[in-house]
C-alpha cells in the first residue's frame, strides 16, 4: 500500500541508505565523545536494541581523536556530528568516521567546505546535508523568512543550495535532512524537498522532547511522511535514554508494516472487568520481549470479554478470568492458572516459543 519514493542510494560503511535498501534506524549518542568507554557502552546497548547507524557529536580534536577507539569496538557505521568548524569534519574522517553530518553553511565558506569534501572524496564516505530551523543562513531567513508549514522555502533552498555547492565540487554521495521542531513544518517541508531531490532523506522532526511529546510528535510527523513514500533512514529525538528511540523507531516502522523487529505485544488497557492486577504483569512481559529476536506475537488481556479473541490471534496470550487466568498458544487454551501462577508459566512458554520460533527462521 505505501509507495515509496526511489532514491539515489549511498553507503555509510555495509549500510545501504535509499533505493531499495531497508529504512534504517538510526541514534546519538549523548554521552562525552571523548568517555571512549561511556560512549562504546551507549552504542553496544544501542546495537542491541536494533539501532542500525550511530552518530556521535565532535565539537573539538579529541573527540575526533575518540572515533578511532570508538570504531574498534562497535560493530555499527558511526557518523561525526560537526558544526562550525571544518577541521573537526576533516579529523573526524582520518579517524575513520564512515560519514559526516554538516550544515554547509556554518563551515564558514566555500573553501573549508571544499577541504571537507576532498576528505570526504579520499575516504570514500558520505556527507548528510543537515539544515535544522534554528541555523538558516540569514539572507535566506530574510528573503522566505523563519519555515513555517505554509512556507518552509528557507528550508529548502538552504538545503539545496549546500547541495548544490557539493556538486559543483564533484560531489554526489549525499543525503539530506532539514529538521524542524515543529510537526506541520517538519511534513510540509520533506513533501516538498522530495519533489525536488531524488537525493535519500534522513527524516526527523528535532528536539522533539520527552517519551510522550516526543513520541507523538515524532510519529504523527514521520508516520506521516514514510505513509507517502518519503524517507530512507530516520532517527526518532527524545530527551531520553537514546535506547527508547530505537524501541519507538522500530513500533513506528512496524506500525506502518514497513518492517518488524522482535515480537509485537498488545495489550489492553483494562477497565471496571478487570478482576486480575495486568498492570504489572504487562510490564514484566514487556520488559522480556525487549530481550527476544522472534516475531512472536503476544497479547495480554484483562478478562475474557475480548482477551480470549485476542488472545486466540497472538501466537500466545494470557485473558485474565477472577484471580485466575487462561494462558493460549496458537489460539487454543493451554492451559488455566490461578493468578499466583498465571506470570512464571506465561514467561516460560514464552521463552520456549521465542526459541522455537527462532529455531525455525534460522532453519528457513
Ligand atoms: S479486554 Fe476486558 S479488561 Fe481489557 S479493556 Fe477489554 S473489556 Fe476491559
Amino acid at each position: 500500500m505505501i509507495q515509496r519514493k526511489t532514491t539515489k542510494q549511498i553507503h555509510i560503511g555495509d549500510v545501504a541508505i535509499g533505493g531499495d535498501a531497508p529504512i534504517s534506524v538510526q541514534s546519538m549518542t549523548n554521552t562525552d565523545t571523548r568517555d571512549v568507554i561511556a560512549t562504546v557502552t551507549q552504542i553496544k546497548g544501542l546495537t542491541e536494541a536494533g539501532c542500525e547507524l550511530i552518530r556521535v557529536a565532535v565539537p573539538d580534536m579529541e573527540s575526533a581523536a575518540a572515533i578511532r577507539l570508538i570504531r574498534e569496538q562497535i560493530t555499527i557505521p558511526l557518523i561525526a556530528d560537526i558544526h562550525f568548524d571544518s577541521r573537526l569534519a576533516v579529523a573526524s574522517l582520518e579517524h575513520g568516521a564512515q560519514a559526516i553530518r554538516i550544515n554547509p553553511g556554518n563551515l564558514g565558506g566555500l573553501d573549508k567546505l571544499a577541504r571537507v569534501v576532498d576528505a570526504a572524496k579520499m575516504h570514500q564516505t558520505s556527507i548528510r546535508v543537515g539544515v535544522n530551523s534554528g541555523s538558516i543562513e540569514k539572507d535566506l531567513l530574510k528573503k522566505f523568512g523563519y519555515p513555517s508549514p505554509e512556507d518552509t522555502r528557507s528550508l529548502i533552498e538552504s538545503a539545496m543550495t549546500n547541495v548544490s555547492a557539493l556538486e559543483k565540487m564533484g560531489f554526489f554521495d549525499i543525503k539530506i535532512s532539514i529538521k524542524s521542531s515543529d510537526t506541520l513544518t517538519t511534513i510540509a517541508g520533506y513533501r516538498e524537498l522530495s519533489r525536488r531531490t531524488d537525493y535519500p532523506l534522513h527524516i526527523g522532526v528535532t528536539e522533539a522532547g520527552g517519551l510522550i511529546p516526543g513520541t507523538v510528535k515524532s510519529s504523527v510527523a514521520l508516520g506521516i511522511l514514510l505513509f507517502d513514500g518519503i524517507g530512507d533512514t530516520f532517527r526518532i529525538s527524545l530527551t531520553r535514554d537514546p535506547v527508547e528511540e530505537i524501541r519507538v523507531g522500530f513500533e513506528l516502522l512496524r506500525s506502518l508494516r514497513i518492517r518488524e523487529r522482535g515480537p509485537e505485544m498488545i495489550s489492553c488497557p483494562t477497565c471496571g472487568r478487570t478482576r486480575i492486577d495486568l498492570f504489572p504483569m504487562a510490564e514484566e512481559i514487556e520488559k522480556i520481549l525487549q530481550t527476544m529476536h522472534s516475531n512472536l506475537k503476544v497479547a495480554v488481556m484483562g478478562c475474557v470479554v475480548n482477551g480470549p479473541g485476542e488472545a486466540r490471534e497472538a501466537d500466545i496470550g494470557i485473558a485474565g478470568g477472577h484471580g485466575t487466568g487462561i494462558i493460549f498458544k496458537k489460539g487454543v487454551v493451554f492451559k488455566k492458572l490461578p493468578e499466583e501462577e498465571l506470570l512464571s508459566t506465561f514467561l516460560e512458554e514464552l521463552k520456549k516459543m521465542d526459541a522455537e520460533m527462532l529455531e525455525l527462521a534460522g532453519a528457513g
